[in-house]
């Protein structure tokens, strides 16, 4: 029979926590390294799941897997996304608390699948009803159609999610879903006018081309091939052999009206999808005092059908700026980089406040009307991304590692919380623990007056060097951007001491992409737009308001606060997903990747604040149970309390006093070779 030890050898620990040597990283990585040979991708640090991605489908996500997981004790059965969602959801239940399951890493990881099939597993496992059922459909549902508006294939992943997402899942009395709530964080609106090489634009775009019927292709002006949009084809790989862009486009189809789009509302959605590949086709000449003309009448007369708008006024709205000063309107003509600029702008704001009512309609469809005595619980999910270094980090980056900080700031705290609680609830003195507290960064980002955000804000009606120079002397005064490289940053970069290490920015387009500025012409005439998407989207009120609208990073910050606030009210639980290589390659273990995302991801902190006391615990009951055999006295069974029969066991078992403490309804360990020592004589 192989010994216990061979099989640790083997296989590693299912839980970090029983690393012997936990402080180093070698031995983390080595871990996960021989867990991800023997196909197994899930590992605990504590109550955190750490999942490197296999990059195939494994065997592992069946009903009955389901099933095993069902109702069970964490500990009983081996790491699983299954016994977090498990173990969320009996929570919700019991002790009627609002839970939140937190995933994150970086692209590619596994993220949005770990989020898919916790869902399923809710609407496999959960109490059904014909109400129910429709609710979960949608569901399940609603994520074919956010993919297809908010996923792109990039060079890290052929179905990358390029927005945040939090989505909440509420439940009645009985434990059934019964209804939901989405938020969405920061599309990439970049992305509709232009893709990087061997990137895509929005999936949608290509699935309408591939897989729309003839009619209504047709009906919406446009050509099957994608070539003919330059829009589509700037990153030059349409066709990707990984995605079936027609099957897709039948998958969504079917999803549309299961979260309850009818034909009108199907063809006003896809008019305005059509009209961003028109604008793509918009083209400009200058004239004889070089301002900008529009050369392609027919683009202009199909604008002008789907957006609903008057044709002539649209196409004026394109080549001038109209701007209020002092009560007075001037209009100025716009020059051929200006028009283009414009002309992108449209479209960027278009596809980017569509997609925000895409999800308020499916939060209509989703909504729960409370019968008004009966309570529901929430469950949340976020999906969002991970801590980003490019070669080059611009403002996306910046909004992107800002929420990463947040996120991390939340976790150290809560975590720390709970253990402190615990310990507390079990009468066992807490031992405080050192670490690294993120807030002076997240401060330094986020305070009003000295933060970054308010000194982009500041600097955006001058949005020159002037108001880079304030920038640099912050942050030089501050002391964060490390002095000893300082030299090698560039004139437009600065530098932000993360808590997973420095990343510079660049901040060449940092104002311009805050700013996100529509000329008022263009914001008029969709305001009159007979699309009655458009026409929701954008709000006559934009138009009269005096105040300054919020730029981008305002925006973010404050989004991000609602959603630390929501997150604070929830018992978390925490995802951790790794990306094992570049290539996209099942069995492909590539070791500097990885110890980056260990790093970026805090883990070795995670390990270092869970092993600070003890490094198991079990309820007494649980315990008893397994290595009741090992001691005379409580085998075949123990009579008395649970509590009674661990500490005659472990006295049996010569543990000394130093290694274990004994709580109120747990025992602690404080070193993994105690118990390994007992799990060692089982097997003998
Ligand atoms: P992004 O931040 O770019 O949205 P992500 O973390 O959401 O990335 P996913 O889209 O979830 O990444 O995963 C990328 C790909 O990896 C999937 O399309 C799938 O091929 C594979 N993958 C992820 N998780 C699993 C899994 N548990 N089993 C099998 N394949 C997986
Ligand atoms: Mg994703």
């Amino acid at each position: 029979m192989e010994s216990a030890l061979t099989a640790r050898d083997r296989v590693g620990v299912q839980d970090f926590v029983l690393l012997e040597n936990f402080t180093s990283e070698a031995a983390f990585i080595e871990n996960l390294r021989k867990r991800f040979k023997e196909n197994l991708i899930y590992t605990y640090i504590g109550s955190v799941l750490v999942s490197v991605n296999p990059y195939k489908e494994l065997e592992i996500y069946s009903k009955q897997h389901m099933e095993r997981y069902r109702g069970v004790s964490f500990y009983e059965v081996s790491p699983h996304l299954y016994a977090i969602a498990d173990n969320s959801y009996r929570s919700l239940r019991t002790e009627r608390k609002d839970q939140c399951i937190l995933i994150s890493g970086e692209s590619g990881a596994g993220k949005t699948e770990a989020t898919k099939k916790i869902l399923q597993y809710y609407a496999v496992t959960c109490p059904a009803s014909d109400q129910v059922e429709m609710v979960k459909d949608r569901l399940l549902q609603s994520n074919p159609v956010l993919e297809a508006f908010g996923n792109a294939k990039t060079l890290r992943n052929d179905n990358s999610s390029r927005f945040g997402k939090y989505m909440d899942v509420q439940f009645d009395y009985r434990g059934a879903p019964v209804g939901g709530h989405i938020l969405n964080y920061l599309l990439e609106k970049s992305r509709v006018v232009h893709q990087n090489h061997g990137e895509r634009n929005f999936h949608i775009f290509y699935q309408l081309l591939d897989g729309g019927e003839e009619e209504l292709l047709r009906r919406l002006g446009l050509e099957k091939n994608p070539q003919q949009y330059p829009y589509l084809v700037k990153g030059h790989c349409a066709r990707v052999s990984s995605i079936n862009d027609k099957n897709d486009w039948k998958v969504v189809r079917k999803a549309l009206s299961i979260i309850n789009f009818n034909d009108n509302d199907v063809e006003d959605l896809l008019s305005i999808v059509a009209s961003v590949l028109h604008l793509g086709n918009v083209q400009f000449a200058a004239d004889e005092q070089g301002n900008a003309q529009v050369t392609t009448e027919n683009q202009i007369k199909y604008l002008a059908r789907l957006l609903g708008v008057e044709g002539s006024i649209l196409r004026e709205a394109l080549i001038h700026k109209k701007i209020i000063a002092k009560g007075e309107e001037l209009v100025s003509p716009l020059n051929l980089e200006q028009a283009a600029y414009a002309r992108d702008a449209l479209a960027k704001a278009v596809y980017g406040r569509t997609f925000s009512w895409l999800v308020n309609k499916i939060n209509k469809s989703l909504s729960y009307k409370f019968p008004g005595w009966r309570s529901t619980t929430v469950l949340g999910l976020l999906d969002i991304y991970g801590f980003e270094v490019f070669q080059h980090n611009s403002f996306e980056q910046f909004c992107i590692n800002y929420c990463n900080e947040k996120l991390q700031q939340l976790f150290i705290e809560l975590t720390l919380k709970s253990e402190q609680e615990e310990y507390e609830s079990e009468g066992i003195a807490w031992e405080p623990v050192q670490y690294f507290d993120n807030k002076i960064i997240c401060d330094l980002v986020e305070e009003k007056f000295k933060g970054i955000i308010s000194i982009l804000v500041r600097a955006l009606p001058k949005a020159n060097s002037v108001s880079l120079q304030s920038l640099d002397f912050f942050l030089h005064r501050h002391k964060l951007a490390d002095q000893k490289t300082r030299k090698s940053l560039g004139r437009e970069e600065f530098r932000l001491l993360h808590y997973a290490g420095e990343v510079t920015y660049s901040v060449s387009g940092f104002l311009d992409k805050n700013n996100d500025l529509l000329f008022r012409n263009l914001k008029e005439t969709m305001c009159n737009s007979e699309n009655p998407i458009v026409n929701q989207c954008f709000e006559r009120t934009e138009l009269t308001d005096k105040k300054r609208p919020e730029t981008a990073a305002t925006q973010f910050k404050n989004s991000l606060s609602k959603l630390m606030e929501i997150l604070m009210s929830k018992e978390p639980s925490y995802i951790r997903c790794i990306k094992p290589n570049d290539s996209k390659q099942a069995g492909k273990f590539v070791e500097v990747l990885i110890r980056h995302q260990v790093k970026y991801l805090g883990l070795m902190e995670n390990l270092r604040v869970r092993r600070a006391g003890f490094a198991y615990r079990r309820k007494y009951e649980v315990f008893l149970q397994r290595y009741k055999s090992l001691c005379p006295e409580t085998w075949p069974v123990w009579d008395g309390r649970p509590h009674d029969g661990v500490a005659v066991l472990v006295k049996y078992l010569g543990y000394k006093q130093e290694e274990y403490k004994m709580g109120r309804t747990k025992i602690f360990i404080r070193f993994p070779k105690t118990l390994f020592a007992t799990e060692d004589a089982l097997e003998i």
